[in-house]
C-alpha cells in the first residue's frame, strides 16, 4: 500500500492525529503491529488499526496494532509480556503531561484545538463556534479533545 493510502478517509482524525502525527506514528512502528510485528500490508485491511486507551481519552493513542492483537489485548485480565511492555509505554504519554487540566473560572472561554470556540456558563461549557451543538462538561472536553488540544487565551491565563 502506498504511503498516501494510509490516510484513506483519514480515519487518524477521529483520535485527534493529524496527518503529519499519523505519519510520524507509523513510520515509529516501522508500519509493523507493536505487538507481534505483522506488517501493516498484511493485515486484512492492509493497515494497522489506532489503538487508544479509553479510559483517559478519546485522543489517548497506545500504538498501531494488527486485528488480532487489537482485539486480543486483555480488558482487566493480565497481560502477556509482549502486550505488557506495549501497554507500559503508550504513545500519548510522551507527549502529554499532565493528563488533565484544572477547569478555568465560570466566564471564561477555551478553545477545543479542532475548530471549536466553548464558553463556560455554570457547570457546563456551551459551544460558540464547530461541530459540537451541546453543551458539555470540563471532563467531557479533556477526553474529546485532550488536554494538549485546548488552549486558554492569553487574556485569562
Ligand atoms: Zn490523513
Ligand atoms: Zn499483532
Amino acid at each position: 500500500m502506498k504511503q498516501g493510502e494510509w490516510h484513506r478517509s483519514c480515519q487518524h482524525k477521529s483520535y485527534r492525529l493529524t496527518c503529519a502525527d499519523y505519519e510520524a506514528l507509523v513510520a515509529e512502528a516501522g508500519n509493523r503491529c507493536q505487538i507481534c510485528g505483522t506488517p501493516g500490508p498484511s493485515t486484512w485491511r492492509r493497515k494497522l488499526v489506532i489503538d487508544h486507551d479509553h479510559e483517559v481519552g478519546q485522543w489517548a493513542v497506545r500504538g498501531l496494532l494488527c486485528p488480532p492483537c487489537n482485539t486480543t489485548l486483555p480488558e482487566g485480565r493480565t497481560p502477556a509480556a509482549e502486550q505488557a511492555a506495549y501497554l507500559a509505554a503508550p504513545w500519548y504519554a510522551r507527549f502529554v503531561q499532565p493528563l488533565t487540566l484544572p477547569e478555568p473560572d465560570d466566564g471564561a472561554g477555551v478553545s477545543d484545538g479542532i475548530n471549536g470556540l466553548w464558553e463556560r456558563s455554570g457547570d457546563l461549557w456551551f459551544p460558540r463556534k464547530g461541530y459540537y451543538r451541546e453543551p458539555r462538561t470540563w471532563q467531557w472536553l479533556l477526553h474529546m479533545f485532550g488536554p494538549h488540544r485546548i488552549r486558554i487565551p492569553k487574556e485569562q491565563a
